[in-house]
């Protein structure tokens, strides 16, 4: 699924491809791929994307939390990958395989959203403030403004367990069920701790730990880039960088207790009971 460093991955490698290119034509495929967070009127959407993404031109390629935004000289495109969505270039106007959104760029040829499980969604608006997803994201957790007092005081106000805190868009942005799990193990805390316990040095450890974790993340997905041209490109290697993701009942390489599952807000917690207080 990804998190905050694949959509940044994506993000810098989809740049050159798009920006300052005219988009020539789009077809929705799929209309549930563009339907509205209201849950009604994806065809009408699908009808509306069609009508108004012809002859604008990409600016450029940037990124909100989990949001991929392709800001259009008018208007602005929003991609939410959700479980496994992907994008894929074709080098001409002919595309193949299960395409939910086609997006052509005349001659240079045209960029697919695709998502078998249909999930992912790609929005469009005249604009940003107008993306409904947008509007309640919290401080992106690569961000300038994502700050060690900032990041203190979100956790000051709440009540929630560390890792449904983590997980919650609105407080951070950009951080899922992977590299939250990872950063509570890094910074030593349990995951069950109510965000508003931390001590000043263990709030520390956790800025320091999402920081790394992010960063080292992101160098990964990006040697190798993501390859557009190949429809079955999938990040590789993330899981050698990882230290409780698919380990289950194996040993804590810190102390060697082994690594338990919890559910916690209807998703799987990794933890280590000897090294996470
Ligand atoms: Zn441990």
């Amino acid at each position: 699924m990804p998190e905050l460093p694949e959509v940044e991955a994506v993000v810098r490698t989809l740049r050159p491809f798009v920006v300052g290119r005219k988009i020539t034509s789009c077809h929705v495929l799929h209309p549930i791929a563009v339907r509205p967070s209201s849950g009604r009127g994806a065809r009408a959407a699908a009808a509306r994307i069609e009508r108004a993404l012809p002859g604008r031109r990409v600016v450029g390629v940037t990124r909100l939390g989990k949001f991929l935004l392709m800001p259009l000289d008018r208007g602005v495109i929003a991609m939410h990958f959700r479980l496994d969505g992907q994008l894929v270039w074709f080098e001409a106007t002919k595309t193949t395989g299960h395409i939910d959104v086609a997006i052509g760029f005349g001659g240079a040829g045209t960029l697919g959203f695709v998502d078998g499980r249909h999930f992912g969604r790609v929005e469009f608006e005249e604009d940003q403030s107008q993306i409904a997803g947008l509007k309640k994201l919290g401080v992106d957790s690569l961000s300038k403004e994502f700050t060690r007092p900032r990041f203190a005081e979100l956790l000051a106000k709440s009540s929630l367990p560390l890792k449904l805190f983590l997980l919650d868009q609105k407080k951070v942005a950009g951080i899922g069920n992977i590299y939250s799990n990872e950063a509570m193990w890094l910074a030593r805390l349990k995951p069950m701790r109510r965000a508003s316990s931390l001590k000043p040095a263990e709030v520390a450890r956790l800025y320091k730990s999402i920081g790394s974790i992010l960063r080292r993340a992101l160098e990964c997905c990006l040697h190798p880039a993501p390859n557009f041209r190949d429809p079955n490109w999938w990040f590789q290697g993330i899981e050698d960088i990882l230290n409780l993701y698919g380990r289950e009942g194996l040993k804590c390489r810190r102390d060697g207790h082994p690594i338990l599952r919890s559910e916690q807000g209807g998703r799987s917690t990794f933890w280590c009971k000897a090294c996470q207080k």
